[in-house]
């Protein structure tokens, strides 16, 4: 773990601990189980767990599961996987704000004993009336002045079920004048006549979140309780609450949240492209979440590194998502192991290569990393190459394969295109190439030289597979502005069955990443159980960052 990270999280940590107001740092990551994370919790997972362990205390995993009507057990499950995905360990430090509720009822009741909060008949449009704007005071409730006795019983019979759903709810008396929004008499429970995926049927009235939340974190002992910006404007009502309960204060802190260009960042918004069907479920490798970044093959460290060099600000801004994929790029290249294959085949032969003759050439599985050994790859008469490495009347800068030119195959040997076949279309269907026995292995004795060195396959032990390639998830930068799913990449998703790969792919299991040699990252999905070899393409090999770094300079 970094040790020397410093930002105002950190020095406020620092100082707390300095002074007493906390013994021990408690940390918690709190995420509401309506739908699978993304990218933006990974940067609030990274924090909240990193601070713990710098700090030698405990970080919880609490789901605040107040809204039943937009939870599932499904998405509980998926969030536990991403967390330790990511590498982070909450132990047995697992907590349910449901687990709360009868908790959170005895305040409750301690609040309306106490004049604080009251039972009200409006309906949630005129709550939203009464409730006044920034610039005009809110109107108080003609419920207001109920007394406790009405309110307990009252707000005993919404928990027993007498009443419809919407029909009342219970507020806190605070004040329909403050400035603040927040503090205008908010609402602590909802009637819903509704199943929880965990108490069942036992409750049909549920906190709201501004109510569950703050005392989640007091019950837990959290000492500081970190958030995003947008929820700087409840601190006051959170601290009012703990301070009519007279419980513990943890210090909330908020940080900006994580915005990337051409993407949403919002459950809600991802959970439309999954529920209209505009991506293939919440794991698709298009996605910015965690399972759909697993999927793609984006290795867990990269996305911790990228959340480290992100750092932490008090304002919001956006992260060019080429710099998230220069991380991905980073952590692969000197992981990923190499093979061949070609996306668009050209079919060659080597008129001068023995027909019946095969043989095997040695292949560096990574030169990053020589530990990573060495492997054969068969050669042939019959090879694959790129379409787009040859042309047969190339442009001045163009200095890969063309009529009469020599070039190198990798690992292989120099081969000169002596002919070029035709279809009845006129499109090339072969190329013939000689091959010179003397340059074995990729280097010629007499020193010549050749200008480019093309990735290759012997066609007999090449090996089929399905890659499902992936561009930006929407056209536009900046969804802030625009109607997301008019933004949506159409073409976001093509399908390659073309390929030919090197025979060593052939056992590639669910999970493995390789460099296509020139080609790019290609990660093997789990369909491949099923479906064949299919490989997910994870990145392309150049930095886009490093251009648009140089752009802004
Ligand atoms: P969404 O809008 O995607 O539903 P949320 O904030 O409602 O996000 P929660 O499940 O409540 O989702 O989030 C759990 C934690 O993750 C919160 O503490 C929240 O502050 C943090 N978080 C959510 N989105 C981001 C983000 N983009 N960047 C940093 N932290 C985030
Ligand atoms: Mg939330």
């Amino acid at each position: 773990m970094d040790q020397g990270k410093t930002d105002f999280i950190r020095e406020t940590i620092k100082k707390d601990l300095k002074e007493g107001r906390y013994e021990k740092i408690h940390t918690r990551f709190p995420p509401e189980p309506n739908g699978y994370l993304h990218i933006g919790h990974a940067k609030a997972i990274c924090l909240n767990f990193e601070l713990a362990d710098e700090f030698k205390g405990i970080c919880n995993l609490r789901f605040d599961d107040t809204n039943p009507t937009k939870e599932e057990p499904e998405y509980v499950e998926a969030i536990k996987r991403d967390i330790a995905w990511l590498g982070f360990d909450w132990g047995l430090n697992e907590y349910y704000a449901s687990d709360y509720f009868p908790k959170l009822y005895d305040f409750a009741v301690k609040l309306i004993k106490g004049g604080k909060a009251y039972v009200c008949d409006l309906d949630p449009a005129q709550i939203r009336e009464y409730r006044g704007t920034l610039t005009s005071p809110g109107k108080e409730s003609p419920y207001r002045e109920r007394t406790v006795e009405e309110n307990l019983r009252l707000f005993e019979d919404m928990r027993s079920g007498k009443f419809p759903d919407g029909s009342r709810v219970l507020r806190a008396k605070i004040d329909m004048a403050s400035p603040n929004l927040n503090m205008r008499d908010p609402v602590m429970y909802r009637i819903m006549h509704q199943r929880h995926h965990r108490t069942k049927d036992k409750w049909c009235i549920y906190p709201t979140y501004d109510w569950a939340h703050g005392q989640s974190d007091s019950i837990e002992g959290i000492s500081h309780s970190i958030c995003t910006l947008e929820f700087e404007d409840h601190r006051p009502l959170y601290e009012w609450f703990l301070d009519q309960l007279k419980i513990h204060h943890p210090r909330q802190l908020e940080f900006a949240r994580l915005n990337l260009t051409h993407t949403v960042m919002s459950k809600r918004m991802l959970k439309i492209l999954v529920d209209e069907k505009y991506v293939n479920g919440w794991d698709d490798p298009r996605m910015p979440t965690l399972s759909g970044m697993r999927r793609r093959g984006y290795p867990p460290d990269a996305i911790r590194n990228f959340c480290s060099a992100i750092g932490l600000a008090k304002s919001e801004s956006t992260i060019e998502i080429e710099y998230l994929e220069h991380f991905v790029r980073e952590d692969l290249n000197r992981k990923a192991p190499r093979v061949m294959g070609v996306l668009n085949p050209l079919k060659v032969i080597i008129d001068n290569y023995p027909e019946e003759k095969d043989e095997e050439l040695e292949a560096i599985n990574n030169p990053e990393d020589l530990s990573a050994g060495t492997r054969k790859i068969p050669f042939s008469r019959v090879i694959y190459i790129e379409k787009e490495d040859f042309m047969e009347d190339p442009p001045k800068k163009f200095y890969r394969l063309a009529p009469g030119r020599e070039v190198r195959l990798r690992y292989a040997y120099f081969i000169r295109c002596i002919g070029v076949k035709k279809d009845g279309n006129g499109n090339i269907s072969e190329l013939h190439c000689t091959y010179d026995p003397s340059t074995k292995g990729g280097d010629a004795p007499d020193g010549r030289k050749v200008r480019a060195t093309l990735h290759w396959v012997s066609a007999k032990h090449s090996v089929g597979a399905e890659l499902r390639l992936y561009d930006k998830l929407f056209t536009t930068e900046d969804l802030s502005k625009n109607d997301f799913k008019k933004s949506f990449n159409q073409k976001s998703l093509k399908i390659n069955d073309l390929c030919r790969l090197e025979p060593s792919t052939r056992e590639a299991e669910p999970g493995q990443i390789y460099q296509f040699e020139r080609v790019g990252y290609f990660h093997v999905d789990p369909d491949t159980t099923t479906k064949g070899l299919v490989f997910n393409k994870t990145a392309g090999l150049k930095d886009q960052w490093a251009k648009i770094k140089r752009k802004n300079k």
